[in-house]
């Protein structure tokens, strides 16, 4: 399926970030260990080969090259897993999350990715299963991702918004058919009161989005009786802004104690093995040198 398969190693051994490529496309997974991989093991992988939503924050939107297919997504995760010999380590963990969220918007490629959803969760069915989305503007797939949700009690979903007001997170996710922000509350809320459980909010701090404004913005549109927050420290889009991530954790600390206040269930995401192999799920620097260097892809 794919001819080659690169691995990168983080310095601390906590981090492996994997490249699968083939004369036409080029994909990467993402696997962190906690501790233990039997305590917690984290998988971020691929649902296309590049990505046509284009945020600025991330390498991966400067190209899009094609969906990816079922058995290419789930290879990603097969692959690891035996490569790095942990399946039992994996099934016997009650922290074993796949995450749909590296490259591609998974939205953009439901039916491929709903077919890997399902072969996953028999393969692993411990595993949880998390679709990370900008809110693709599509009511139809909207409804099928809830349906496979809620016959797969494993699948949770995240929206990525990462701004509060539309006009600056129209500027920051360009993609023009993506939900408006009240649209992803109220489908968010559908979500959530079809599944039983909550959705996540996944929200990259860049030092210009924590005002009082949009911490009054996001409390007013997101209630915490539906939606979870998680506050990203992943902020670079290439190898030449590596050291312009925003890292001002008592910054992001401050802004989440005043969600915490109100009731939200709120964490912060800080992926080891950004500075040594690059970038956060989506944006490895071998990655973007590989799409500069294919020129008609
Ligand atoms: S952040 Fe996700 S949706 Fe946005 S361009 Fe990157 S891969 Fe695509």
């Amino acid at each position: 399926m794919f001819n080659e398969v690169k691995r990168f190693d983080s310095s601390e051994q906590n981090v492996w970030k994997y490249v699968f490529t083939t004369e036409e496309v080029v994909t990467e997974a993402v696997l962190y260990k906690y501790e233990s991989f039997k305590n917690r093991t984290v998988i971020c992988c691929s649902v296309q080969s590049g990505c046509p939503v284009g945020c600025k924050f991330c390498g991966t939107g400067k190209k899009f090259i094609r969906n990816l297919k079922p058995d290419e997504i789930i290879y990603q995760v097969t692959h690891m897993i035996e490569d790095m010999k942990i399946a039992n380590d994996v099934l016997s963990s009650d922290k074993f999350q796949i995450m749909f969220m590296s490259m591609g918007e998974p939205m953009l490629n439901w039916d491929n990715v709903e077919s890997a959803i399902k072969l996953l969760n028999v393969l692993y069915p411990n595993a949880q299963l998390l679709i990370s989305t900008v809110g693709i503007n599509n009511d139809k797939t909207f409804s099928k991702m809830i349906e496979l949700s809620k016959q797969i009690d494993k699948v949770g979903l995240q929206f990525s918004i990462h701004k509060a007001f539309e006009e600056e997170r129209n500027t920051l996710i360009p993609f023009k058919n993506k939900m408006p922000l009240r649209k992803i509350r109220d489908a968010g809320i559908t979500w959530s009161k079809e599944t039983g459980r909550k959705v996540y909010l996944n929200y990259c701090v860049d030092g210009t989005n924590v005002t009082d404004d949009h911490l009054n913005r996001l409390k007013d549109l997101f209630s915490p009786m539906f939606f979870n927050l998680t506050f990203s420290v992943v902020c670079s889009a290439d190898e030449t802004m590596k050291d312009a991530g925003y890292r001002n954790h008592n910054v992001i600390k401050e802004f989440m104690n005043k969600f915490l206040e109100d009731g939200y269930n709120v964490r912060m995401f800080d992926p080891a093995g950004q500075d040594d192999i690059g970038g956060g799920c989506g944006m490895l620097w071998y990655v973007q040198e590989w799409l500069k260097n294919k020129k008609n892809v």
